[in-house]
């Protein structure tokens, strides 16, 4: 699972890594997680969807296993 800035589009698996950091884009000078929404991730080709059954049905060239693969 993936959390993101919705103000520069940073990412980090970590939510309170993002909420103590400031952000330069955004009004609060602090990064902001988008609210509920999070993205997901293939692991081997970077591929981001917010909905996780979008990835795992597609198929993926830079996957050993010909599919996109979730990041944990
Ligand atoms: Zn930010
Ligand atoms: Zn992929």
């Amino acid at each position: 699972m993936v959390y993101v800035c919705k103000y520069c589009g940073k990412q980090n698996s970590t939510p309170d890594y993002l909420a103590g950091r400031s952000c330069s884009t955004s009004p609060t000078g602090k990064h902001v997680i988008m609210s509920e929404k999070t993205v997901y991730i293939c692991k081997y080709c970077g591929k981001q969807n917010s909905t996780p059954d979008y990835l795992a049905g597609r198929s993926c060239s830079t996957s050993p296993t010909g599919y996109h693969e979730l990041m944990e």
